[in-house]
Parts: C-alpha cells; sequence; structure tokens
C-alpha cells in the first residue's frame, strides 16, 4: 500500500525498481513501488552482472544470492563464424577486479531483489497490477502526483510523492511525461532470439562466447546455473541483423521452439516469431 504521501514512488519492480528500492531503504529513505504486471514472475533468460553492480548488490548484503544463483564468469572469448578463435579476454576477478562478473537468470535475480525488498521495506511494499498513467508537478507544494489505475478494478487514484523514479523499462511512461516529444526509443536494427539449454559444462565452464559479428549474424552462449549432475544451464542468444523489420521491441514476445533432448526451456524472441 502506498502511503498518504510517500517520499519516493519507485514506477517498475525490475531489476533497476528494486535495486533502487533496496538503495534507498539502506540510506533511510522511505519508498514505495508499483508495477503494471499482476504477479512478478521469474522471466527472461541471462542477463550479466559486471563487478561495479556487483559491488552495489554486494554492499546491499545480497554477496551470498548471487553467489548461490549465478556463475562468477572467469573469460569471454570471440570466435569467428567457423568456430576459429579470434580473441579472448579474462573478466571479473580473473581481469583484477575485487568483485565478480555473474552470468545470472534474469528472473532469479529480480526474485532475489523482490525477496529482499519484501523483507526489509515490508510484503506490501510493491503494489502489483497497478499501472502508471500520468505524473503532475507541483513545484510550489513540492510534490509529484502520480495518475495510477488499478487493472483490475479499472480504478484509478492520485497519489502524491515528493519524488518519482521511473524504472518502467524500454517504454517508459515516466520518461514520455519528461521528454513528450522524444519519440519512442530508436530500434538498432538487430532481432534477438533467446533461450536457455541444459548441457555439459564448456570450456572452462565460467566461459562467455561470442561468435560471428553484429553487421551480419551473431551467437552468444555462457552458462547461467551452478554445474548440477554434470550439466549447466546455458543461456544462448542468436542475434541477426534486419534493419527493415520496423517491429518493436518486446522482451516477452514467444518463439517457437523444436524441443529437443537437451532444450529444457522454450526458445523466446525478442518480437520476431522463430522458425524451426
Ligand atoms: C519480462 C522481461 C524479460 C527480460 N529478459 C531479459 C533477458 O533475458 N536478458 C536481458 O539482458 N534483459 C532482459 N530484460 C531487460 C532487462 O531486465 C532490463 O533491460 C534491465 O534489467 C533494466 O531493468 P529495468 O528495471 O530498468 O527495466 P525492466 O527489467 O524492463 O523492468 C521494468 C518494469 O516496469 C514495469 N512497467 C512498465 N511500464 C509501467 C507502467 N506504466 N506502470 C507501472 N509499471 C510499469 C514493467 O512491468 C517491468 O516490471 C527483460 C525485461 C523484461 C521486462
Amino acid at each position: 500500500m502506498i502511503d498518504t504521501l510517500t517520499e519516493v514512488l519507485i514506477v517498475g519492480a525490475g531489476i533497476g525498481g528494486l535495486t533502487a528500492a533496496l538503495s534507498l531503504h539502506h540510506a533511510g529513505i522511505r519508498c514505495a513501488l508499483v508495477d503494471r504486471v499482476n504477479e512478478l514472475a521469474p522471466l527472461g533468460v541471462g542477463i550479466n552482472l559486471q563487478p561495479h553492480a556487483v559491488r552495489e548488490l554486494t554492499e546491499l548484503g545480497l554477496g551470498d544470492d548471487l553467489e548461490a544463483i549465478g556463475v562468477a564468469t572467469a573469460e569471454l572469448i570471440h570466435y569467428d563464424r567457423h568456430g576459429n578463435r579470434i580473441w579472448g579476454e579474462p573478466r571479473g576477478l580473473a581481469a583484477g577486479y575485487r568483485w565478480p562478473q555473474y552470468s545470472v537468470h534474469r528472473g532469479e535475480l529480480q526474485m532475489v531483489l523482490l525477496r529482499a525488498v519484501r523483507e526489509r521495506l515490508g510484503p506490501d511494499a510493491v503494489t502489483t497490477g497497478t499501472v502508471l498513467e500520468g505524473l503532475q508537478e507541483d513545484e510550489s507544494a513540492d510534490v509529484v502526483v502520480a495518475t495510477l489505475r488499478d487493472r483490475a478494478t479499472g480504478e484509478v487514484r492520485r497519489e502524491p510523492a515528493n519524488v518519482v523514479i521511473g524504472a518502467d523499462g524500454l517504454y517508459s511512461a515516466v520518461r514520455a511525461h519528461l521528454h513528450p516529444t522524444e519519440g519512442p526509443p530508436v530500434r538498432s536494427g538487430i532481432r534477438m532470439w533467446r533461450g536457455t539449454a541444459r548441457r555439459a559444462p564448456f570450456l572452462t565452464g565460467r566461459s562467455m562466447i561470442m561468435a560471428g559479428c553484429n553487421s551480419v549474424a551473431k551467437f552468444v552462449a555462457y552458462p547461467i546455473s551452478p554445474t548440477v549432475d554434470g550439466a549447466v544451464t546455458v543461456n544462448w542468444v542468436a542475434e541477426v541483423s534486419t534493419p527493415e523489420d520496423a517491429r518493436p521491441a518486446d522482451w516477452n514476445a514467444a518463439g517457437r521452439s523444436t524441443r529437443s533432448s537437451r532444450t529444457t526451456r522454450t526458445g523466446t524472441s525478442a518480437g520476431w516469431t522463430c522458425r524451426g
């Protein structure tokens, strides 16, 4: 529930919003979060936390959780499209940083953050099923009034806050309010198909590989789970240059996967239907 006057209202309970909430709480600043989804579920596949991000989360007391769900990436190797090694570099601790780089499952990371937010800020800190539809700034009263719609009932309410943080993702309503003439995000011209597979560890067992290049097509693979029964979960991404494709990006667009004995999660794409 949101108090009558919230110090900080965070719009979006993704990785950015939840981390901001934990940092504000750590600094003694009261905050509340809203998210449009009815239920926060562990969606997505692999994501990489670089050492500077791991430092922040470690200082928030989440170092053990990251170690439990992630893989401390040791190296990044580039191959050409035929599989010939071009170049490699150490990563994280192996590169001399004081904090590791972790390859993790995005959804599991979000659930770690969500659990910590509910434990520290209270079970009602995140109000789901609530969409930010507008903002009105009243400088004389030092408040921002957020217009929020309950998706289940359609009820619209106005919530005042001292500060509103926009952590509402790619098509941010907060950003659109601040920059009304900016338009939608500019497309990179690359379409990605993403998925995971269970398989034996490869190279060091903590290696990330890239093959090919963005100008035509690129393949990325890295483990995102500890080894269990001789197998790891490998995140894979197939990136294809599709400059003519004008469809908007969407992290949730479903792909069509062909299930093999190794595939445990269906493939998803960012806006295209997978063929085959
Ligand atoms: C479902 C999903 C799957 C993803 N999968 C991957 C992945 O596999 N690999 C990867 O590298 N990156 C992935 N991403 C992107 C990645 O999480 C973000 O780019 C990055 O972590 C930055 O996080 P963020 O918190 O800024 O945004 P996001 O993680 O995108 O979170 C934004 C949140 O804001 C909420 N929201 C949006 N609009 C409103 C609104 N008007 N009112 C209230 N709430 C709103 C959304 O429901 C969402 O929970 C995914 C994002 C999502 C949403």
